[in-house]
């Protein structure tokens, strides 16, 4: 049994996925099924449009919800943009940060992401912020360096006394959605080195605050093994939290 310094995080993405019934079921049940949220931190990263109604759900509950992306502006001229005090008002309280999708899909660019983890902790939203390589920067041995120019963009705007509300999650960009993942090697090298990063930009009072994910295909089969490598403090997972049946082994990924 290995030793935890830090409470275990798992976070669902639902990304664009399910429709408002089946997304209120499984909260139900998730949060059914959810203890005192002493020994295990849960939340669920839910579309904007169905963020009230599951927020309301989940209200009362150690479950949290948060958004899946935000612009760092408060108001304004930007059409089709979540506000973080938007989010904050239909009963988020965190936010995904930098997903690959953003990064890759709809080709946000690194100098928005340290305004964007400014703006959600000063709106009070927990952001997890995502770094990670794609398959040609690992295959090109700029994994390092990609981690490196991730963690520095997005701790642009980072003070010390930040960090005990910020969780970055390492998502190898060629192990989301693909049913690849990582191996367990590639996830130790991967949070070594962002932890090694983070001690030196907030020092290890500081960093040793910060929890590190892994998200990219994580499955109740390989959860366990996944949690059991050094540094590894939680799982965002995508696909296989859109089901109580494949998400609840991984919150209980302990527990069988
Ligand atoms: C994700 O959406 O962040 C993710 C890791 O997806 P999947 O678990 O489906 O690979």
């Amino acid at each position: 049994m290995i030793h935890r310094v830090r409470k275990p995080y798992i976070a669902g993405n639902w990304k664009m996925n399910l429709d408002r019934a089946r997304s209120l079921d499984l909260i139900k049940t998730v949060k059914g099924r959810l203890g005192d949220g002493n020994d295990r931190e849960v939340a669920f990263f839910v579309p904007s449009i169905y963020l009230a109604d599951v927020s309301a759900v989940a209200q009362g509950s150690p479950l949290g919800v948060g958004g899946q992306n935000l612009w760092f502006e408060a108001n304004g001229a930007f059409t089709g943009e979540v506000a973080p005090r938007m989010l904050r008002e239909v009963g988020a309280d965190r936010v995904l940060i930098g997903h690959s999708e953003r990064r890759h899909v709809f080709h946000e660019p690194d100098e928005w992401m340290g305004k964007k983890v400014r703006a959600a902790l000063d709106c009070d939203l927990l952001p997890i912020y995502c770094v990670g390589e794609t398959l040609e920067e690992r295959k090109g041995n700029r994994t390092d360096r990609v981690l490196k120019r991730h963690l520095e963009t997005g701790f642009e705007k980072i003070r010390v006394e930040d960090a005990h509300r910020l969780t970055i999650a390492y998502e190898p960009v060629w192990a989301i959605g693909t049913g690849e993942t990582a191996t367990l090697e590639q996830i130790g090298q991967a949070h070594r080195a962002i932890r090694k990063w983070c001690v030196q930009r907030v020092g290890e009072e500081a960093a040793n605050l910060m929890r590190v994910l892994y998200g990219g295909s994580v499955k109740a089969d390989n959860a366990k093994e996944i949690m059991g490598v050094d540094g590894v403090d939680g799982l965002l997972v995508g696909g296989a939290s859109l089901q109580a049946d494949t998400f609840l082994p991984i919150i209980e990924y302990d527990l069988r």
